[in-house]
């Protein structure tokens, strides 16, 4: 009796991936799910829109439900008929940015959104989630059946043109990159994917990337001739016409250069295998953007700071790495709780994170910020874009400042251990 008790709960622990293989419940492909992401700044609803077959997975098939807890949202792909969990991953979104913005307090918007998830075999159910403010909660907003069999579920129509820049090993268990190209005019396809090469080798120049780069492959997608040159500056009455319609001043941010439609940025993207998208804009003008598990974006011809802008983003997009700087905006973390983000703290749960057990033990929490600390992992106020009450583990990492030359050692930590889940 004992012996089937212990049986049927390491079952349990283990879930589906233990019990069935990849491709028992998937196929070699991804689903697509658009929607619309709504609201303001205190409700939030979720619509859908369409469902879209694409040619290719490029993630982990071992690693399907999400263990890192990252992220201000959480999906799941739910089998309709056992109810197993069958993949799940957390992200972070353009619209949940905006509910931070004044604009969001008299005015109701929506973004167009999309995940990704392989492709169902079976009938599932996705359900979407949103972490509480106050308590830092996954609340479920949103949930649909989808049959993957339904006639209306659209095929991928492949636009643009794809070029592998580094390829060292199988989608499966690689990280796929894949860079887009944005406001480069046809004549300049042969400098763009220079810019995607310098854009691999600044990630190589940071640890850990500069050790994992074998789990890594990059490919380019050219998003197509005749569109013009660089990108939208509404404030400049600088209108461009491109691919993916990126702009600077997103929420009247001068520096913030976005994209409003993942969808679109999704259309592209999916003519080659990936984990991640990057958009390379052809601009001199400096900004850009990571939100995790979405996209990041960035100029690659600002005269300098291309490269420390290209991974600093990254860092955002990649695990969602918090923004280790102050500021004034106090409404982004609720300080009386733990933020998820491995590299900041408001000492709520410090414990719950592996930065608490890097810490020397004749070191004080809060670290004294001086120069005789500057090596020293510590918990030094002023991070989050607070002055007090959020906490960061090093006095210049890269996600503090374009100066800071290393990803501090607890990001590097962070950033290791992600690499593991993702490349199996
Ligand atoms: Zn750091």
């Amino acid at each position: 009796m004992k012996k089937i008790f212990i049986f049927s709960l390491l079952f349990l622990i283990g879930g589906v991936a233990n019990a069935q293989t990849f491709s028992d419940v998937f196929h070699d492909k991804s689903m697509r799910f658009d929607y619309y992401h709504c609201g303001d700044s205190t409700s939030e609803a979720f619509f859908y829109e369409k469902i879209v077959e694409e040619p290719y997975w490029g993630g982990s098939k071992v690693n399907l439900v999400d263990e890192a807890g990252y992220g201000n949202h959480l999906f799941k792909v739910i089998d309709k008929e056992s109810g197993d969990l069958l993949y799940s991953r957390g992200y972070c979104s353009l619209f949940n940015e905006w509910q931070h913005t004044e604009e969001a307090n008299t005015s109701r918007k929506g973004y167009k959104e999309s995940l990704v998830f392989p492709y169902p075999k079976n009938d599932v159910v996705l359900e979407i989630y949103t972490r509480n403010f106050a308590n830092g909660e996954f609340v479920k907003q949103f949930s649909k059946d989808i049959d993957p069999e339904y006639f209306q579920i659209i095929p991928h129509r492949a636009k643009g043109e794809v070029f592998d820049i580094e390829v060292n090993g199988d989608a499966a268990t690689s990280i796929d990159i894949v860079v887009l190209s944005e406001g480069y005019t046809t004549d300049k396809k042969d400098k763009f994917v220079k810019d995607v090469e310098r854009f691999a080798e600044s990630l190589w120049a940071y640890s850990p990337f500069k050790e994992e780069r074998k789990r890594f492959n990059v490919r380019a997608v050219w998003c197509g001739d005749g569109f013009g040159d660089g990108i939208s500056i509404p404030k400049d009455d600088v209108w461009v016409n491109t691919p993916l319609n990126a702009k600077f001043y997103t929420f009247d941010s001068e520096r913030y250069q976005m994209v409003d439609d993942l969808q679109v940025v999704r259309d592209y993207a999916a003519n080659a295998p990936y984990d991640y998208i990057y958009i390379l804009s052809n601009s001199t003008k400096y900004g850009g953007g990571g939100i995790y598990n979405f996209y990041g974006i960035s100029s690659a011809n600002h005269e300098s700071l291309t490269a420390e802008v290209y991974v600093h983003e990254f860092g955002h997009l990649f695990m969602g790495l918090a923004d280790e700087y102050e500021g004034d905006s106090e409404e982004m973390y609720n300080l009386e709780v733990e933020p998820w983000e491995e590299n900041i703290t408001t000492l709520v749960n410090f414990k719950s994170k592996n930065w608490s057990r890097m810490i020397g033990r004749k070191v004080e929490i809060p670290t004294e910020i001086c120069d005789a600390n500057k090596d020293v992992v510590g918990v030094y106020e002023g991070a989050g874009y607070v002055k007090k009450g959020a906490y960061r583990p090093w006095l210049e990492c890269i996600m503090r400042s374009l100066n800071g030359t290393v990803f501090c050692p607890v990001c590097q930590d962070a950033l290791k251990r992600h690499i593991d889940f993702l490349a199996k």
